[in-house]
């Protein structure tokens, strides 16, 4: 059933906006319903898929920064962390009222809300064709979810990271301010070093690149996009190393 995909196995970041209506915050969940089916797509092509979920709709340890006086920068990481559980848990249902196996694995263990992380159990319900959603990050302060996906995608041996956003892919700048920024199909690891190409966060960067991971950056708002990526059709850029 495998043999149409490219890859066997990835692990898909999706940023907490992702749950939210554009320009707003919280979950709608009308938007993760449509993700889901977008996952559901993919996974019927017998690709394995565990997806690490953002908190940025609710909550963002970085926005206290002004506030240290009554909050420690590293209580608001974790509080990111949780919201990361939030969304989880509205994907995890989401996922199921479409028909699909998940579970639910949370790097801070949260007894009575999800399974703890364990690598070996998590490769396990890929094996045997579960959607896999890891929450809570890595499970430490002063990180970011894109570090966790590189994190997952490492230790879990995937194909591929594919880190869905709101634009195209990777840009020379940002095209939303510069009309004349140019659009890369492919790109180097050290061209995204050397240009400081806004990809994922630094450190997920160069795990990526230490160990070779390539990574996939594509615009998840255009139906049907994962499934294409998931097959290998040209979409969104693609960083390999
Ligand atoms: N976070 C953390 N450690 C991790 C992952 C996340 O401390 O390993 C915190 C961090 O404060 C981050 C927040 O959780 O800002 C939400 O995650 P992120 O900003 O990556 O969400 P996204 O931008 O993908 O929605």
């Amino acid at each position: 059933e495998n043999n149409t995909t490219k890859y066997k196995r990835i692990i898909l970041k999706l940023s907490g906006e992702s749950f939210s209506r554009a320009g707003e915050r919280g979950i709608a969940m009308d938007e993760v319903v449509s993700i889901s089916q977008q996952i559901q797509q993919a996974a019927a092509l017998g690709c394995q898929i565990a997806v690490v979920i953002g908190g940025g709709n609710i909550l963002r340890g970085g926005q206290f920064k002004n506030e240290s006086a009554s909050i420690q920068e590293a209580t608001a990481h974790y509080m990111g962390m949780l919201a990361t559980v939030i969304n989880g848990l509205a994907l995890q249902d989401a996922l199921e009222s479409l028909g699909m196996s998940t579970r639910l694995m949370t790097a801070i263990h949260m007894h009575g809300v999800a399974e703890p992380y364990i690598r070996r159990k998590a490769s396990r319900h890929l094996e045997k064709g579960r959607i896999v959603i890891l929450a809570a990050g890595t499970g430490s302060p002063f990180v970011t979810t894109d570090t966790a996906a590189a994190q997952r995608a490492l230790e879990l041996e995937a194909d591929i990271l594919m880190k869905a956003t709101r634009v195209d892919g990777v840009y020379s700048d940002d095209p939303e301010k510069n009309p004349h920024a140019v659009f890369y199909r492919t790109l180097g690891f050290d061209k995204v070093v050397s240009e400081n190409l806004r990809v994922m966060d630094g450190t997920a960067i160069s795990q990526c690149r230490e160990h070779g991971m390539p990574i996939l950056v594509f615009n998840f708002k255009m139906d049907g996009n994962i499934q294409k990526a998931v097959l290998g059709e040209q979409v969104g850029t693609l960083i390999d190393p």
